[in-house]
Order: C-alpha cells, then structure tokens, then sequence
C-alpha cells in the first residue's frame, strides 16, 4: 500500500475516462427502436474467497441473510444490481451517482434532468435529489441471487473494518495529483488468502465482531436472472461485458525495487461486505440470454419467436459485442484490468497500516503504491 512498505493497501484507485458523462434522452417503450435489445440474462455466481452479506443485525455474531424461498444464503438483487451500476458508471462513462459535492467536475454529477441522462443512468435508472426531484425507472432489473446448489453451510469468522482515513488525502489523489472525484475505488481480489479474510490484530482486535460467511465451496452455486428492455446496442454491450468481464488478461504492476509484477488470469467481480479482508470475490458466468422479439411482432407474427443463445453461439454473442471493450488500452480500462485480475501467483499481503501509521506525523504525505 503506501511506498516503503512491504504489504498493499487493499484498494486502489481507477482514473474515469473523461470529465463528461455523454448524456442522452434513454429510449423508452413509446419511442421504440429498431435494432434494440430486450430479454433477459440467466447468470451462476460462485464465491471463490469468503462472501458475507449481511442481515439487519448489530448482534457481535452476524449471520448471512437468508431466502425466505428456500432459508439458505442469498444475495439480494440490489447488491448486484450497485456492483454492476458502478461498473457501467466506469467503462461506459456514466455520471457518479455518489456525487462528491465539491470534487466532482461538473460533467460527472449525477443526472437530474431525465431527458438527459447518462448510460448508467439510462440502464439502471435515476434518482433525483430534492423535494420535486425527477424519478425514472431503469430498463435493466436484477433479481435475487438464490443458492441453487450446495447446502451453503456458513463459518464465523472475526472482522474488524474500519472507517475509511479519508484525512489521510495523500492516498485519494487522481493521476493530476489532486483530490477532485475523478476516481472510482476497487478493492484488490485476495487470491493468497481463499479460505479466510484477515484476522484483526493489534489495536484493530479489541474492536473485531464475528461475521457468518460462506467460505469458498465448488458445491456451491448461486444463480440470478438479469431482465432489460429496450437497450440501444451500445447499452447491450456495455451490460455484457460488465457482466462477463474478461477470460484471460495480463497486467503489469511497477515495483519501487526491481522489475515490475505481472499476473495473469480472468477478471473477477467483487460482491458484499469484508471486500478488504479478502471476501467477496466471485466468479459470475452467463449461462444463457433470451433475446424478445420487437413489442410489435411479438403478439403479430406466429413466426418471431424468442432467441435464446446458448454455448457456442453465446459465447460468439458475448465476444462480438464486448469486443469494443476488450480493445480498449485506456487508461481506465488497464487500471481495472489490474484490479480485478484474480491470478494464482498473486501471493501480496493487504492490509490497511495500522492506527499507529495514521497517528505518525511523519506519514502524512506518503501516497499509495503506483499500480
Ligand atoms: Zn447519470
């Protein structure tokens, strides 16, 4: 994490690709387009490093938030639904919706104006701000995400996370070297530590409570459903890809001391709490996506029917339309890559520096490792 020592801060920061959110009027059920995109994404989701998501509970043990459906452990459709916003916001250039009042260059700040609106906010809706504040729904709605394999036996495990130093700005500083809201965080996957999230020590101990999280497990397996309506193709692509990322990447981390890391593997989502101690990662795969007919033909033609892209044709699917992305050497996209690269020789120790490091003075303008 911060220059001269050993181990890595947890979370970096990912630079936007531009000032300005390109803002359009979304395309809706009444202006519809030829050429758009309705259906519906079936997706698995296996934890590949401890997953918690929490229930309403500030007991010192806190289980896993369980399905009425089945009482096994589920993860709502709105935390993905945030995950998968958040990235779209990213790699498709969309305003932050978590304005950073002050920071954030005009062009980025979240819509208000719902003829204007921005990809992130096209696909998954706006929330205006204010007692007459503009509401417009999404065209993209995720449900929960249910166990449908395995037993999803969960373990107690000891956790402390503590609140972000935001004083310590030396560690929020865009590529310009100022702290202006032109930056996303992402936290490192943990791939060293599979089983276990970080034990708190020290200080951070006294204050640990013990979380019910489900540790990685092949028996277990997750699955939702994406449904979208009326996504212009560029909307589409940039759904897809957010969803199935990359297969195969490679980055390039420069050290202060000898040449620079490199790791290779696929790219891996980040899902619920404990993201620092090393939890959350998952590996999502679509599974199959069902593509509707116009609205006009569906209840006039006996011959358009649904489309559903399965196996090899939906892996051409996916490649096609995400292909735009995987091209992509921005700077943006290399620094995501360099986040969500999940590598098996990535061996780095996380962790935060301890409250003693923050109280040395001496800390002050130490800044981040470069990635
Ligand atoms: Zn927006």
């Amino acid at each position: 994490m911060p220059r001269n020592e050993p181990f890595w801060n947890p979370y970096r920061f990912v630079p936007v690709k531009s000032d300005n959110a390109e803002r359009k009027r979304p395309l809706t059920c009444e202006k519809f387009a030829a050429g758009s995109f309705s259906g519906e994404i079936v997706c698995s989701l296996v934890n590949l490093s401890p997953l918690f998501i929490g229930s309403n509970s500030q007991a010192t043990s806190r289980p896993f938030l369980l399905s009425k459906k089945n009482n096994k452990p589920m993860i709502p459709g709105s935390s993905l639904k945030g995950m998968f916003r958040s990235l779209v916001e990213l790699v498709g250039g969309g305003c932050s919706a978590i304005s950073t009042r002050g920071v954030t260059p005009e062009g980025l700040q979240s819509c208000s104006d719902n003829t204007r609106l921005c990809v992130a906010c096209r696909m998954f809706g706006m929330m205006g701000r204010g007692s007459n504040a503009m509401v417009l729904k999404g065209k993209v709605s995720i449900g929960d995400a249910l166990l449908v394999q395995g037993e999803g036996r969960t373990k107690g495990m000891n956790v402390y996370l503590g609140s972000p130093k935001l004083t310590h700005t030396a560690f929020y500083q865009s590529p310009n070297g100022k702290v202006d809201g032109r930056l996303r965080k992402f936290y490192f996957h943990q791939p060293a530590r599979q089983d276990l999230l970080t034990e708190p020590t020290g200080k951070a101990a006294d204050s640990k409570w013990q979380i019910q999280a489900l540790p990685p497990s092949p028996d277990n397996r997750f699955e939702f459903k994406i449904q979208f309506q009326n996504l212009t193709p560029d909307e589409y692509s940039v759904l897809l890809y957010v969803i199935a990322l990359e297969n195969q990447v490679s980055v390039s981390i420069p050290q202060e001391k000898g040449g620079p890391l490199t790791y290779s593997g696929p790219m891996r989502h980040k899902v619920g709490y404990a993201k620092s101690l090393g939890g959350g990662t998952c590996r999502i795969t679509i599974e199959s996506v069902i593509q509707l007919p116009h609205p006009k033909e569906r209840f006039s033609s006996l011959t358009s029917s649904k489309l559903v892209l399965e196996g090899e044709a939906l892996l051409r699917e996916i490649s096609e339309k995400t292909a735009i992305y995987h091209d992509d050497s921005s700077l943006t996209m290399q620094k995501l890559r360099t986040m969500l690269v999940w590598s098996d020789e990535d061996n780095r120790e996380f962790r935060f520096p301890d409250y003693y490091w923050f109280k040395d003075g001496g800390h002050s303008q130490i800044a981040l490792k470069p990635v």
